[in-house]
């Protein structure tokens, strides 16, 4: 097994974590819920060993190099009403580098209205909710304004929604945006603009409940709840670097390039966990990756119904990355409509390139060009750039290429929130963490650092220790896990 840099910061002694009440437990997975189970776990004296296949930490966001260029694997931004994942910043020393807008400010450019080009702008002012967005939404030419004033209404409607309300699940947002008033038009130029990034699907393939858990919160709850946070820096420098960072400080012993093959109680009742080389013996285990190797590696009667996890979906997200011998894009990000491009982000400062400008347009649904070869890509995306920001038209494109995630997410289709096991198994000592687990959230970096939290509230309870510095806004993770 390759010995992660298991050196502990503040100077303790190596073997701390042998010290520490409370059993061994085994973390597997080292996305950022499995970071944050390991974390919490840590942070609660129980002695914690988190083990990772890749070579690095992070999961699904992460950062490679190209050349010169730290490039991430997918563009990845998230809210000010992540709680969840902003705590995870802090605790990683992290949240000064992945700073959130100080109000919300989505430009929005139609190339093809008839009057010309058209920049509207989803803003909010100072007021409470909802007037926070009022005159953004009066004043969006996107829409006409029966179709802003029918907006509002369905956002009201929409506040009205109880989210504990199972039968939200079972239908979809796009019929019931139909149902409540909303034109294409508007579907397309306001609730999938929202929905597609934060979902990863239209809203006709959408669950209600998954959607109006992200317009509530993110937009109906606090006037601040949706201004856009994103890392300044490359996500492995967060992810990788700085959680590596923080588990080392806390004593957790990490293992990467350490796939966990099979799992299973041994004599004493506590948990085996093998990999390559090595067994490991656990009295709590919390397995922390997707739900397909979730399946794999649950014993038989951990849960009622394990065929569920592999009937949650994936969907997949593409990022475009082109690299232009000047400024074209004036603004940090940009979305736009009427076009095959979705968000534009300005990905120059992050990259660490000194020349030009580094663009990476984060394409969401990818399901059509998620396997086109990268030249059918650069036929369709480099005039539709050119359509969108004109100062493109002269410039020199150095570089193009494309980053896949065939499984970026899973599929929020309705139905699928029953397929979502909470953090507690059958299994005494056996936990489950991930951002498809029932967090209520869409798959986020918020809803992974929430299921890594309530894993090891779960855990902890078991284990009749208090859950140690576990904030108080994971409270209902008492409930859930
Ligand atoms: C391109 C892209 C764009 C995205 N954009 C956003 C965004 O803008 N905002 C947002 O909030 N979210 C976004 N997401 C989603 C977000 O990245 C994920 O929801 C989140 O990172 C999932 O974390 P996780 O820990 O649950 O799972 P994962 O990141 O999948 O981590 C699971 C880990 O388990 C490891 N593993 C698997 N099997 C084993 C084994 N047998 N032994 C040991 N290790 C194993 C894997 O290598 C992996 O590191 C995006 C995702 C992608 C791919």
């Amino acid at each position: 097994m390759t010995q992660g840099n298991g050196t502990r910061d503040g100077g303790q002694p190596a073997d701390v974590s042998a010290l520490r009440p409370g059993g061994h437990a085994v973390v597997v997975g080292g996305g950022l819920a499995g970071v944050t189970t390991a974390l919490a776990l840590a942070d609660a004296g129980v002695r914690v060993t988190l083990l990772e296949g890749r070579p690095r930490l992070g999961g699904l966001a992460f950062s490679f190099q190209r050349g010169d260029l730290t490039v991430d694997n997918g563009q990845h931004v998230y809210l000010r009403c992540c709680t969840a994942y902003r705590w995870f910043l802090d605790r990683i020393g992290g949240a000064a580098l992945a700073p959130v807008q100080s109000r919300l400010d989505v430009p929005v450019l139609d190339p093809d209205r008839p009057e010309g080009r058209r920049l509207g702008r989803l803003r909010r002012d100072a007021l409470p909710v909802p007037l926070h967005l009022g005159r953004s939404l009066a004043t969006y030419p996107h829409l006409s304004l029966a179709e802003r004033a029918r907006v509002g209404r369905a956002a009201l409607a929409l506040k009205g929604l109880d989210l504990a309300d199972p039968t939200l699940d079972t239908q979809d947002f796009g019929s019931w945006l139909t149902a409540h008033g909303q034109s294409a038009r508007a579907i397309e130029a306001l609730w999938d603009l929202v929905g597609v990034a934060t979902l990863n699907a239209v809203a006709g393939d959408a669950s209600l409940a998954l959607a109006a858990m992200v317009f509530k919160t993110g937009l109906l709850s606090d006037p601040g709840a949706a201004d856009i946070g994103w890392a300044r820096v490359p996500l492995g420098e967060l992810h990788d670097r700085l959680a590596r960072r923080a588990l080392d400080s806390a004593g957790v012993r990490t293992e990467v390039r350490t796939r966990v093959t099979s799992l299973c109680v041994n004599e004493n009742g506590g948990w085996s966990v093998q990999v390559p080389g090595e067994t490991l013996e656990a009295d709590t285990v919390v397995l922390a990756v997707p739900q397909r190797e979730a399946h794999d590696l649950l014993p038989d009667g951990a849960l009622d119904a394990p065929e569920n996890l592999l009937g949650i979906g994936t969907a997949p997200i593409l990022n475009i990355h082109v690299i232009y011998d000047r400024k074209v894009l004036a603004t940090p990000f940009l979305t736009a409509l009427g076009t095959p491009v979705q968000w534009v982000f300005d990905r120059t400062e992050a990259s660490g390139l000194k020349e030009g400008q580094y663009l990476a347009l984060s394409q969401s649904t990818a399901q059509h060009e998620i396997d086109e070869p990268v030249a059918a890509l650069r036929e369709r995306y480099l005039p539709e750039l050119e359509r969108l920001l004109p100062r493109t038209r002269g410039a020199e494109v150095k570089d193009f290429f494309v980053t896949r995630e065939r499984t970026a997410t899973f599929a929020p289709a309705p139905g699928v929130g029953r397929l979502r096991p909470g953090a507690r198994t059958k299994a005494p000592g056996l936990y489950l963490a991930g951002a498809w687990t029932a967090t209520g959230w869409p798959a986020t970096m918020e809803s992974a650092v929430r299921s890594g939290v309530g894993a090891a509230a779960a855990a902890l309870g078991a284990l009749g220790r208090s859950r140690g510095l576990l904030p108080d806004f994971f409270e209902f993770f008492e409930e859930a896990a």
